[in-house]
């Protein structure tokens, strides 16, 4: 298989780099369910720390769009499977520069329309890509030039890297997240929204539960919170959690 390697594109220059000669980048993991803020809160948090960001989100809807395109349907694992061998994505994991690309095509904002979000649950489930697309995402980690990295989605805080020092499950209540969707999807009604959400939430948390914090994970509810909030919440989560880890605890 030849997927792409995707780490290429990092901008370094950071002041935060020469921290890696201690152990290595530091691992943010962020999980949650869809609607709960967490790219926007993710990238941020990011930014603010000097870190790298990996939406690990975006991969799994690049292939989803990459089926579309070329045909294959997602609900045939043995197609899909079949697709991996040719599936070139890149993904920019600088905050300030994100962007995803399959082959030369950009797909930074195809991969968010609700023909791919409807399929992407059905591509999700198919264990051989996700231990797949584990395996890239684990390279990026590991080989980032930034200090740090804050890596969202649905099961980096127990299966992508259960072993993060800083591990956050971010959350929102149910009416809370919807409302926030269907302020960025304004073409689209809050019931139709509200709908879609709830019915992918269901068909994920089937794979992976991203509803409940897994041992050691630090709950963040960001129901009563604005977004700089949140931020600032998660910040002072890795602060705390980093402290800790050095001292030992
Ligand atoms: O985070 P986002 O909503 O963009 O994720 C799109 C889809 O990718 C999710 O609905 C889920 O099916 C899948 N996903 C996953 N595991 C992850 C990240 C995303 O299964 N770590």
């Amino acid at each position: 298989m030849t997927g792409a390697q995707h780490a290429g594109d990092l901008h370094t220059g950071s002041a935060a780099e020469a921290s890696h000669a201690d152990g290595g980048p530091v691992v943010v993991a962020i999980d949650g369910p869809a609607g709960s803020g967490k790219s926007s809160v993710s990238r941020a948090v990011a930014r603010a720390l000097g870190f790298a960001y990996l939406d690990t989100g975006a991969s799994y809807r690049a292939l989803s769009w990459d089926l579309l395109d070329r045909g294959i349907d997602p609900a045939h694992p043995d197609a899909v499977l079949g697709a991996l061998d040719d599936f070139d994505f890149r993904i920019g994991t600088d905050p300030d520069d994100y962007f995803v690309r399959v082959g030369t095509t950009d797909v930074t904002d195809a991969i968010r329309e609700p023909r791919v979000t409807g399929v992407v649950s059905l591509v999700a489930r198919i264990p051989e890509v996700r231990r797949w697309l584990n395996e890239r995402f684990r390279g990026i980690m590991s080989s980032t030039p930034f200090a740090g990295i804050v890596a969202e989605g649905r099961d980096i805080t127990t299966v992508v890297a259960p072993d993060a020092p800083v591990r956050i499950l971010l959350t929102a209540s149910e009416e809370a997240r919807m409302g926030r969707r269907s302020q960025e999807l304004t073409s689209e009604s809050a019931a139709a929204v509200g709908e879609a959400l709830r019915s992918r939430d269901k068909a994920d948390s089937r794979v992976v539960d991203f509803m409940n914090a897994a041992d050691g994970v630090t709950t963040v509810d960001s129901t009563e919170l604005d977004f700089d909030q949140t931020v600032a919440a998660v910040v002072q989560v890795v602060h705390t959690q980093t402290a800790r880890t050095s001292h030992g605890g």
